[in-house]
């Protein structure tokens, strides 16, 4: 039997909804455990995207969209990657919304209690993406969450990359899709809002196991007061 492929995960979305945004975990550590992936940087400073085992910054608070390759020495707080292995393979010819995709996409699952990873190389008639600005603890993530720059694209070519993750483990992460976008010249990316595609090729990776880190050395984890019910109603509006 061949090695079991694990979704690596760094934190919880329920630490990062509770405010605590420092890096604790180097991209150069991150990526030992993947090359396909999401996340966000340190003080919450924009949309991490792991692409072939690159890491990559979106932000969109200057005014305009950006992409910078991140180096290993860099801080994130929450990310998640796994080593992405194909194993359904479709291509996409005529265009269709992102959600159409999705439930395209969904029909080839078994069952759905599974997490999965997700890459769809194509091109984009529209992609709208956010980016989540840099952050103090004292504002809260939905808070946050409320004033993020938003872009949209049209007729670009690029990848999108993320997990799918079972109703079960809402919380831990978001359920359902959790998408990053990065094109194909590195000019544009972000947190996937919505899209068209006009054609693609899909790829759907297995997940065979969770590996869920905790920042066990971060002390405003350890000592954190989570407010569940508040938490959730969070994660409803952010995500
Ligand atoms: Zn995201």
């Amino acid at each position: 039997m061949s090695e079991p492929i694990k979704l690596f995960q760094y934190n919880t979305l329920g630490a990062l909804m509770a405010g605590l945004y420092g890096g604790s975990l180097t991209i150069g550590e991150l990526l030992e455990h993947g090359d396909l992936g999401i996340g966000t940087l340190d003080s919450i400073d924009g949309e991490l995207i792991i692409l072939d085992g690159k890491a990559y910054q979106a932000k969109g608070s200057s005014g305009k969209p950006e992409v910078v390759e991140v180096s290993n020495d860099v801080m994130v707080p929450y990310a998640a990657v796994v080593p992405h292995q194909a194993e359904v393979i479709f291509k996409q010819r005529f265009e269709m919304s992102g959600n159409e995709l999705e439930k395209r996409i969904e029909s080839y699952y078994d069952g759905v209690n599974l997490f999965r990873s997700i890459k769809i190389k194509g091109h984009f008639s529209k992609m709208h993406v956010r980016m989540i600005p840099k952050s103090t603890p004292d504002t809260k993530f939905a808070d946050v969450a409320t004033r993020q720059p938003e872009y949209t694209r049209e007729d670009v070519s690029g990848t999108i990359v993320g997990i799918w993750t079972p109703q079960m483990f809402h919380g831990v992460s978001v359920a359902g899709y959790h998408l990053h976008f990065i094109s194909d010249d590195h000019s544009f990316g972000g947190h996937v809002m919505d899209y068209v595609i006009t054609e693609g090729m899909i790829e759907v990776g297995p997940v065979d196991q969770l590996d869920q880190r905790f920042p066990v050395q971060d002390r405003q984890y350890l000592f954190a007061k989570f407010n569940m019910d508040e938490l959730k109603k969070d994660i409803e509006k952010s995500e």
